[in-house]
């Protein structure tokens, strides 16, 4: 099979249709652009869900990563390794967590944030009604405990019953977490920036109320930064820049920028009184191939100053949108941090997402109306440029 729409149709009798995917078979990747089977190039401000941070074809990540696979790719979570070992040590210095669990995903990773604030609350008083506020709007994945704390109704409603006791709360809204604390709430659960559920930042005034809350209680705070975490919006963790500290956070995504792998990390508060030996466990998690690529990320972030990359390209890319907004009166606002962005629209942004294909762009939606941009964190200006050409021809 050669030619993409017989690939497509293949496709379709095999995979289980739980998405409505774009017609385009990629390839391979070099950079900030992607190539499809049949070799047309597209401008990747996607980067598969704000997962592939470094860029396609990263010679020192390849290596790395071939080197691992010819020494050691798996054992059991019941011996040591050294990647995974190097891999906790970074993360714990990136992030100023005190301790870690490797998980496969990001969704497995809160699971393992909600056992972990369950088992706290447990040892504090013995008692299993514990309840976790999640935010509407929000998304955490899923699998069925990470589905419970998703405030999307339309994702949960064939999969009743959840796991119980959630409360949603509204992001950004401190009045709204008050009304549904209880003496039962164990955990606060949101993500630092709401991704899928349209990029809505948290405000500072949030954060603050919220944690002083969670310190007033001892409940605990859990931030969920799978897509805002690992650089996203200039610093490692998107909460870094509020001034507080989380109990529990979750990352994944960009973690292994390809290589499956999520985590949860906690204080040593947390560490010390929730899941011990026999609570939690994986197969996978924290293998010495999927630590191999933590380590090539975390070292590449550092060697290749990714970061700074983002606190230099983001303004720029904020300011072009706003020119382009302020230009189509179908763009209602652009919000977001960092190099995770939204471009709100007063109709579905759907076909514009589909011409920008046709046109060599790869962008995202968030909910029916926004446009993500989530690129690759090595993207430059001249990219945001080549990128806003063919979305301005797009939408006009
Ligand atoms: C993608 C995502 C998840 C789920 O991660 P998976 O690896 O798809 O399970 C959870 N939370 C947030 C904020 C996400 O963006």
């Amino acid at each position: 099979m050669e030619n993409m729409k017989e690939y497509i149709e293949e496709a379709e009798k095999a995979l289980l249709h739980t998405y409505n995917r774009y017609q385009v078979v990629l390839d391979k990747g070099d950079g900030v652009y992607l190539y499809d089977i049949e070799g047309k190039k597209y401008l990747d401000f996607c980067a598969g869900i704000a997962v592939f941070a470094l860029g396609y074809n990263n010679k020192k990540y390849n290596d790395a990563l071939k080197t691992q696979i010819d020494k050691l790719l798996h054992t059991s979570n019941y011996y040591y390794n050294v990647p995974a070992i190097e891999a906790a040590k970074k993360m714990k210095k990136v992030s100023g967590m005190d301790r870690i669990f490797f998980t496969n995903s990001g969704a497995e990773a809160i699971e393992g944030a909600i056992k972990a604030a369950r088992k706290y609350a447990y040892l504090k008083d013995g008692s299993t009604d514990h309840e976790i506020i999640a935010m509407e709007h929000s998304f955490h994945g899923r699998t069925m405990g990470a589905l419970s704390v998703t405030g999307n109704p339309k994702y949960r409603e064939a999969f009743q019953p959840m796991i119980g006791n959630i409360r949603f709360a509204q992001m950004n809204d401190f009045e709204s977490v008050l009304a549904n604390v209880t003496d039962k709430t164990c955990a606060i659960l949101f993500e630092t920036v709401q991704g899928e559920g349209g990029i809505y930042p948290a405000t500072c005034e949030f954060m603050e109320k919220v944690k002083a809350l969670c310190e007033e209680r001892d409940i605990l705070l859990i931030l969920d930064e799978i897509q805002c975490g690992m650089g996203r919006t200039g610093t490692m963790f998107a909460w870094q820049k509020y001034g507080i500290k989380p109990d529990i956070m979750t990352t994944a995504k960009a973690l292994g920028c390809g290589v499956p792998v999520g985590a949860f990390m906690m204080t040593e508060k947390v560490g010390q009184n929730s899941l011990t030996s026999g609570d939690h466990g994986t197969t996978y998690g924290g293998n010495p191939f999927a630590a191999a690529a933590i380590n090539a990320v975390i070292d590449l972030f550092e060697e290749n100053h990714v970061l700074d990359n983002v606190n230099e390209v983001a303004p720029y890319l904020e300011k072009k949108l706003d020119e382009l907004a302020a230009k189509h009166d179908c763009i209602v606002t652009r919000r977001g941090a960092g190099l995770m962005q939204g471009l709100v629209f007063n109709k579905p942004v759907g076909e514009i997402i589909s011409k920008a294909l046709e046109n060599g762009l790869i962008l995202i939606n968030a909910g029916t109306d926004i446009i993500r941009f989530v690129p690759p964190l090595v993207i430059t200006k001249e990219n945001v440029d080549e990128m806003i050409t063919i979305l301005e021809k797009c939408i006009a």
